[in-house]
C-alpha cells in the first residue's frame, strides 16, 4: 500500500491550558474529499492551522506526500502543495481580483530577480503563461465577469471563491477549506459543491471543514468528526448520519 497524500498521526495541540486538538489521526488520499465537522470549538481551525502550518505541533506527526512537514513552515509546506483558504475572508483590498490571483502565481513560480530585471525572454513568457494561468482560474471558480474589480468590492461570497483561485494558483496536491460556505446563501452553496467536485477533478484532494451539513454530505467521500478536540467518529455520509455518537455530540451542543 502506497502511503496516503496526508496523515496525522496522534497529533496534538495544547494553548495553555487547553488542549484544542487531542490524539488525531486519520489521512486523506490522493485526490479525494475528505470532510472535518464538528460543534463550534472542537477543533476543526487548529487541526487546519496544524496541518498547514500556521501553528506548530505540540504532539504527534503530520506527514505529506511521504515526508514528516510537522517541523515546516507554512512557506516551506506551499511548494509542497499544500494550500488553505481562512474561515473569514482574507484579500488584499488594494488588489484587484486579476491581481490577487496573479501574486500567488508569481509567488509559486518565481524567476530570477535578475531574469526579471532584464525581461529576458523566459520571464516575459513566464508572464505571459501566469497571466493565462489566472484567467483561467479565475473562470474556474466563476469569478471572470469581476476580474479586474477591486477585490474590496466584490460580494463576500465572491471574495470566498477569490481566496479557492488564490489558493489554486500554488497548484497544490490538497487544498484545505475552513468554511468556505460561511456567509453563502443556498444557490452559492449549491455552486460551491459543484467547485469542490471539479477541484478534485483538476486531482487535487480536499479536506473541508463546514457547518452545512448539505455540502458536507454531498461532496465528501470520508466524513472525519471531532468533539471537543478528539477524533470521535470517521465513515462516509451516510454512516455519519446514522451514529450515534455524532448525533449525541450535535444534539449535547445544542443543548
Ligand atoms: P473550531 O474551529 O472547531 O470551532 P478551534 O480549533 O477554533 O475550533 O478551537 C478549538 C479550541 O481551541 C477552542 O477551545 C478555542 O478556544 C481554543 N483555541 C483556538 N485557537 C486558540 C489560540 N490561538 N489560543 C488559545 N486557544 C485557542
Ligand atoms: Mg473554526
Amino acid at each position: 500500500m502506497p502511503e496516503p497524500l496526508l496523515a496525522l498521526d496522534g497529533l496534538g495541540k495544547q494553548f495553555g491550558g487547553v488542549q484544542a486538538v487531542r490524539d488525531l489521526s486519520f489521512h486523506v488520499g490522493e485526490a479525494e474529499i475528505v470532510g472535518l465537522i464538528g460543534p463550534n470549538g472542537s477543533g476543526k481551525s487548529t487541526s487546519v492551522n496544524l496541518i498547514s502550518g500556521t501553528l506548530p505541533p505540540t504532539a504527534g506527526d503530520i506527514r505529506f506526500a511521504g515526508a514528516s512537514v510537522a517541523r515546516l513552515s507554512v512557506s516551506e509546506r506551499v511548494p509542497l502543495g499544500l494550500a488553505r483558504t481562512f474561515q473569514t475572508t482574507s484579500v488584499f483590498p488594494e488588489f484587484t481580483v486579476r491581481e490577487q490571483v496573479l501574486t500567488a502565481c508569481h509567488a509559486r513560480f518565481r524567476t530570477s530577480a535578475l531574469g526579471s530585471v532584464f525581461r529576458s525572454a523566459s520571464a516575459r513568457q513566464e508572464e505571459r503563461a501566469q497571466r493565462a494561468k489566472t484567467e483561467e482560474l479565475l473562470h474556474f471558480v466563476g469569478l471572470s465577469g469581476v476580474i479586474d474589480q477591486p477585490a474590496s468590492a466584490i460580494s463576500s461570497a465572491q471574495q470566498r471563491l477569490l481566496m479557492i483561485a488564490t489558493a489554486l494558483a500554488t497548484e497544490p496536491r490538497l487544498l484545505l477549506l475552513d468554511e468556505p460556505a460561511a456567509g453563502m446563501v443556498a444557490k452559492e452553496r449549491k455552486d460551491l459543491a459543484g467547485l469542490i467536485q471539479r477541484i478534485r477533478e483538476r486531482g487535487t484532494a480536499v479536506l473541508v471543514i463546514e457547518h452545512h451539513m448539505g455540502l458536507i454530505m454531498e461532496v465528501c467521500s470520508r466524513i472525519v468528526v471531532l468533539n471537543f478536540g478528539q477524533k470521535i467518529a470517521e465513515g462516509t455520509p451516510a454512516e455519519i448520519q446514522q451514529n450515534p455518537v455524532v448525533i449525541d455530540a450535535y444534539l449535547g451542543g445544542a443543548h
